[in-house]
């Protein structure tokens, strides 16, 4: 499709000569109900400038089809103005008035306008979702962020429908079956952040007000979300405290009143990501409404995430990078701003900062270590490259270097500067250099070269201590080595612990320093008892990998468990899950690690990633020669935790759930037939019905479920959750047949929701079963480029990734890797780019799987 793929040059070009005064979008969705309609009528007026009178220039719109389109009251052709995902306009004046009339499609991606139909009760319900530039999907617009403009909506709906947007609604007038809302103009916003949410939802309404420092009062309306049949489970009081603690601090910190009225939480079905920040109208995945019960880390990550979205309001919202290239001015901010808020806001999840170093971080070095990584300030050339920049780097690794710069430059001169850089920029449009300007300000100090190693040089660096001792056991040196392409100043913390009366690892002494060369020395620690344990970036203030002294490493051997404190430990688990993804500790090390101290993790977050990680180590770091009884001593683990787990604990739901991912031999699976049956109990583990679907999974993966029993199970939860659940069961059967019947459907049509695409692969790409897909990796490369030219970004994304043969880590998959990216120079950069993160990993299996085997 020409032009489906907007380039920065063109942007920039468009945003030089063009201003935008306002768009009217009216939206007709009666016919979503009827499942027969495939398109809804878009009728687009934008008012704007044109600084050129005589130039040419563009809309974006990907629509089915245009029935007319007016420029200043004369007619185009859409024929041949519209070319499929372009409105081509030629003659603009200074001022223009351009009505465009479409008819865009119902989306079935979660691109665009999503709709759903509840299986439970058949209700319909319909949310957009745009970034970064689907909004083109639904009216005609200059897509690109640094084009703002006040929107009004008016939507024509079903007439027992409620819609909401942006803005709260000014008029509602009935005609038979429809009801037509209007609502209020926007501030000036971008177009990917405009939203519409459209349904019979179920609605909770609070409210929230603050008197501001001159005495006025703001009022904020609060609303929360989700489909009726979900309403049983809806805890929004909870929801909406965390809301009402969200916005006092945040208006404590940034000192900008709140800018756009009220403020909805829509929970929708089949979301393609965790939430988008609609200015007024957040959108999250409706997973966070729990149906089943969860540990309290799924609580305190979907508190980050309404923190994230909200911090977003003023990050991104009020003040929006110019081109995609800064996606991280929001993204690294409302990271760091997650976990922050929940810190500061005093919600119960005070431990925010080491699920932070432990998960969010684990991301980040990931990402940093692929040849495909970049600065934090990207350089995106177009949408493809934007689509997948929303990666570990621009959240995970932006919001850590924060972190670093609050420990770096103080967080006085932090808070001052983001406080400005509202006043200064708001409604508009930065770069980079604006907010270090007025960071500069704020902290008297010279960010630029600050900057320049940390935001515009990619890869991690890793801080290794060197103690030297003398014969009483005094350190006379404790040096740390800094290594990686670029060195960068590391503002640190170094903890020297050793063991208390109790066998408890303590903290002693903590030294803060500046480590800026290849080597620093630690001045402060010569003459000190050499002690247990040295761990460098305590406290995690910067960003890095951290290694330790043979001693050391030692002591965690032997204790890892024993660090008393939530963060430190925390940290040592990240940094032995490095250690063995750099070949550095033979996986079977990893997991005895796991198998001897996970059982007194005390941080429930931490063990849910440990037990994750265990897994991946032994599908894909351990020797395959001892890979089966790796994955024996797993399950072995998890059955003997689960027993000992205290009754109605979520370690003890932690547990039976990594049962259900490790199970093999005849004892776990009999046991979990028993639990799905009723015949065998673990005291105070309720099996409810998510817990049933992640037992079943693991039966029909080892071939012990049959269809008509997978079948019964969705007969008595036909729910929208339920139909995923059963789809990735029957891809998950040992057999050739269901593997071929996945495949097949997700690769010979584009019928399927984004939802059962992910359900399918899930099933399919099971690592255990990587004797069965093993025939699938040379079709999978044959296929590569008609599925990224076919898809929808969102869906080819999920097939490439999804389908590359990561299970077979072998030297001639890798060579399977390497011939496609070597014959294919010229493919889509953005399909590159997920190739060779792919082949990236496996090349790192199999270092890891030789570190094992040696
Ligand atoms: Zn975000």
């Amino acid at each position: 499709m020409p032009g489906k793929n907007l380039s920065r040059d063109e942007a920039q070009q468009r945003a030089s000569i063009l201003g935008v005064d306002a768009y009217r979008v009216r939206l007709d969705v009666t016919s979503a109900t009827d499942p027969a309609a495939a398109t809804f009528r878009s009728t687009t007026t934008v008012a704007f400038r044109c600084t050129e009178p005589g130039a040419s220039t563009f809309l974006d719109l990907l629509a089915a089809g245009v029935r007319a389109v007016t420029l200043n009251g004369r007619a185009l052709d859409p024929a041949t103005a519209f070319d499929g995902a372009r409105v081509h306009l030629d003659g603009l004046a200074a001022e223009n008035v351009l009505v465009v009339d479409a008819d865009c499609a119902y989306s079935r991606t979660g691109e665009g306008l999503h709709r759903f139909t509840d299986p439970v009760d058949g209700e319909t319900y319909l949310y957009t979702h745009y970034e970064p530039a689907d909004a083109r999907r639904v009216f005609a617009t200059f897509e690109q962020p640094d084009l703002k403009a006040p929107f009004t909506f008016t939507v024509t709906a079903p007439a027992a429908w409620n819609v909401w947007s942006n803005a709260p609604h000014e008029n509602v007038t009935e005609d038979g079956a429809a009801r037509t809302w209007e609502f209020a103009p926007t501030r000036p916003i971008s177009t990917y952040l405009t939203a519409v949410v459209a349904g019979p939802y179920h609605v909770a309404r609070d409210h929230y007000s603050r008197t501001l420092a001159d005495g006025t009062v703001l009022e904020i309306p609060l609303s929360a979300m989700c489909r009726r049949s979900l309403a049983p489970s809806f805890d929004a009081d909870e929801i909406l405290g965390v809301t009402k603690l969200g916005l006092d601090f945040f208006h404590e910190q940034f000192d900008y009143p709140y800018p756009f009225g009220k403020y909805d939480q829509a929970f929708v079905p089949e979301y393609n990501i965790g939430a988008m920040e609609n200015p007024g109208c957040v959108t999250f995945r409706e997973e966070f409404v729990f149906r089943s019960r969860v540990t309290d880390a799924a609580y305190e990550g979907r508190a980050n995430v309404i923190l994230h979205e909200m911090a977003h309001m003023w990050f991104g919202d009020l003040v929006t990078m110019r081109w995609w290239d800064d996606l991280w001015l929001k993204e690294s901010f409302a990271d760091f701003m997650g976990s922050y808020g929940l810190v500061g806001a005093r919600t119960r999840y005070s431990g925010a900062w080491v699920t932070f170093a432990n998960q969010r971080k684990a991301w980040a070095y990931r990402q940093d270590q692929f040849p495909t990584t970049h600065p934090i300030t990207a350089d995106i050339r177009d949408l493809e490259d934007a689509k997948l920049n929303f990666d570990g780097i621009t959240y995970a690794k932006g919001a850590s270097v924060l972190k670093q710069l609050v420990a770096y430059a103080g967080s006085e001169a932090f808070f001052e500067g983001a406080r400005r850089y509202f006043k200064r920029h708001a409604f508009g449009n930065t770069e980079l250099g604006d907010l270090l300007d007025i960071l500069e300000e704020t902290s008297g100090r010279d960010l630029k070269s600050w900057a320049a190693a940390w935001l515009q040089t990619a890869g991690v660096n890793a801080l290794t201590p060197e103690v030297t001792v003398d014969a009483e056991g005094r350190i006379t040196e404790l040096a740390i080595h800094q290594d990686g392409e670029v060195l960068r100043p590391h503002r640190i913390a170094v903890g020297l612990y050793d063991r208390d009366a109790d066998g408890a690892l303590v903290r002693t002494r903590r030294i803060e320093l500046d480590v800026t060369e290849a080597r620093t020395v630690v001045a402060e620690a010569t003459g000190l008892a050499r002690p247990a344990l040295v761990l460098l970036n305590d406290d995690d203030l910067t960003y890095c990998k951290i290694r330790f002294d043979a001693e050391s490493l030692e002591t965690l051997r032997a204790g890892l468990g024993d660090i008393e404190d939530d963060l430190a430990r925390a940290l040592a688990w990240s940094a032995v899950w490095n250690l063995t993804r750099d070949a550095l500790m033979p996986a079977r090390d990893y997991i005895a690690l796991v198998l001897r101290f996970a059982g007194q993790e005390a941080n429930i977050g931490v063990l849910q990633s440990l037990h994750s990680q265990a897994k991946s180590a032994v599908d894909l770091y351990a020797d395959p020669a001892w890979r089966g009884e790796g994955g024996r001593l797993l399950a072995d683990g998890a059955l003997r935790e689960l027993r000992a787990a205290a009754p109605g604990s979520d370690h003890q739901l932690a547990w039976a759930r990594f049962l259900a991912q490790t199970a093999n031999g005849s004892e776990h699976l009999g046991l979990v037939r028993g639990l799905l049956a009723g015949t065998a109990r673990i005291d105070g583990l309720e099996v409810d019905q998510e817990l049933r679907w992640a037992l079943w999974l693991a039966l029909a993966a080892a071939g012990q479920a049959s269809d008509e029993e997978l079948a019964e199970e969705l007969a008595t939860d036909n729910t929208a959750s339920g139909r995923r659940q059963h789809t990735q069961c029957l891809a998950a059967r040992p057999t050739p047949e269901a593997k071929a019947a996945a495949w097949s459907a997700v690769i010979d049509s584009d019928e399927l929701p984004n939802a059962l695409v992910e359900a399918n692969i899930a099933g399919f790409a099971l690592p255990g079963h990587r004797d069965l897909t093993s025939l699938y990796a040379a079709p999978y490369f044959k296929l590569l480029e008609r599925i990224w030219a076919d898809r929808t970004i969102e869906i080819a994304m999920r097939i490439v990734g999804g389908f590359f043969p990561q299970a077979q880590v072998s030297e001639a998959t890798l060579a399977e890797a390497d011939g496609w990216l070597a014959g294919h120079p010229d493919a889509a950069p953005a399909l590159r780019r997920l190739v060779l993160e792919r082949r990236d990993d496996l090349a790192r299996a199999l270092r890891a799987q030789a570190c094992d085997r040696a």
